[in-house]
């Protein structure tokens, strides 16, 4: 785990809360050409986020913002008649039980797109607490309210809040299960989830404060589209696989380049009979430990995937001199890691007693290659496509003299 990574990922929605606590007593000052703001804004941008989460096909994110939506416009439309009544209370216990329920439901649950058979199932989640709060409030359940409401131990904490304690127990656990599926699963756009419950929580507790609750609803709403940008981003410029920036990283890193700089193009050597014989999953094993030594590599080199088995490694301001003896290095750790598999004929689960005769005791453990050409950016190839070519060529012959060498 790197903790640098997960300060990074961090700083988004935290500077996006503290914006949004900056702002709340700012917005009564808007002048009356923008009030326009105070009345839209939430719809804008939720209306923007669900809108790039249709195109990008990020179903969590859609239902994510349907639910905050919901949240929005009922309790608008209710604290418009009465705040204090029963419509009001019950309303209000509610958004803090399914808001956090549903926003955790979907951080956990895998990607599977919008309009689907799984779509249908979230939003069938989020229209059941939409309907359990009607039904208690059209029936009347005063009762439901009036247990929703009730303090269920001896505290003083947030005695002075709005949210009672079942909302604080449910915003709690929502922002903790979000954290922990983000902290195990360590994949970016989980941690939105956490962070427009901390928003959504926020809403809650200040909304007796004027444009609070629609300042922070806007605010969990940027959290959530914020960082579908930033996934989709990183789709783009990262390999799902190996995790390496990708090929059109690669390009868009070539452009910028200076004059001088080194490019290595390596492959790995027989890999599709490797495949062949130890099947595709133990293939993707092993392109995901190469890319892990490549992404290590030392002398101010940067790996991408470039396609398949092939990958780049990009020395910026350095010559062939400089490169050399670090994909020397490269190779030869790939060449001597030991990747374990089991054995064609040994079963799952060994019997006891030939596990005691020690006959299978040995593990099978198969090695890669990697052949590498270099080239640097010289009088003679002024371009980066030459320079690219030349790497090629260079690992052209590495390959005919024989392979698991590094080639200029
Ligand atoms: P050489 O030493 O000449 O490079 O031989 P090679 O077999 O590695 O070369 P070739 O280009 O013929 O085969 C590349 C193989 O890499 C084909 C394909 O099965 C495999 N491959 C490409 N991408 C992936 C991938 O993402 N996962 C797995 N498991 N295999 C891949
Ligand atoms: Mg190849
Ligand atoms: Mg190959």
């Amino acid at each position: 785990m790197n903790p640098a990574k997960i300060l990074i990922e961090l700083l988004l929605p935290t500077a996006i809360i503290i914006t949004a606590w900056w702002a709340v007593p700012h917005v009564s000052e808007l002048p009356p050409t923008l009030a326009g703001i105070k009345v839209y804004g939430v719809y804008f941008v939720i209306a923007l986020g669900a809108l790039l989460g249709i195109c990008f096909r990020r179903g969590r994110i859609v239902f994510a913002l349907i639910t905050l939506a919901l949240a929005y416009v009922s309790y608008g439309w209710v604290a418009r008649d009465e705040l204090a009544g029963f419509r009001a209370h019950t309303l209000f216990a509610a958004l803090g039980v399914f808001v956090p329920l549903n926003l955790a439901l979907l951080c956990i649950m895998p990607e599977r797109g919008v309009f689907n058979m799984h779509g249908l199932q979230r939003s069938s989640i989020i229209a059941a607490g939409a309907l359990l709060t009607w039904w208690v409030i059209k029936a009347p359940l005063t009762w439901v309210t009036a247990w929703a409401i009730s303090p269920f131990f001896d505290s003083t904490l947030f005695a002075a809040s709005p949210v009672r304690q079942l909302g604080w127990i449910c915003l709690a656990l929502g922002i903790g299960a979000s954290l922990a599926v983000w902290l195990i699963r360590r994949v970016a756009i989980d941690i939105s989830f956490a962070g427009a419950l901390c928003a959504f929580a926020l809403a809650m507790h200040f909304v007796g404060v004027p444009n609070a609750f629609a300042v922070y609803c806007a605010a969990a709403a940027l959290v959530f589209t914020i960082a579908l940008l930033q996934d989709t981003f990183r789709m783009a410029f990262r390999d799902e696989l190996t995790g390496l920036p990708s090929r059109r990283n690669l390009n868009e890193r070539m452009m910028g380049l200076g004059r001088h700089y080194a490019i290595a193009m390596c492959d790995v050597d027989h890999f599709k009979k490797f495949n062949d014989t130890h099947g595709h999953d133990l293939g993707d094993q092993v392109l995901k430990m190469v890319a892990a030594k490549l992404a290590a590599v030392g002398g101010g080199g940067t790996a991408f995937r470039y396609g398949g088995e092939e990958f780049t490694v990009l020395f910026p301001g350095k010559d062939i001199a400089h490169a050399l003896p670090h994909l020397e290095a490269l190779r030869s750790a790939i060449a001597e890691y030991k990747i374990a598999v089991r054995a064609p004929d040994r079963p799952a689960k060994p019997e006891p007693a030939t596990r005691k005769q020690g006959a299978f005791r040995e593990a099978t453990s198969v090695a890669v290659t990697i052949s590498i050409g270099v080239a640097d950016s010289s009088a003679q190839l002024a371009t980066t496509a030459e320079v690219i070519k030349a790497a090629d060529e260079a690992l052209y012959r590495a390959k005919n003299k024989g392979r698991n060498l590094v080639s200029r």
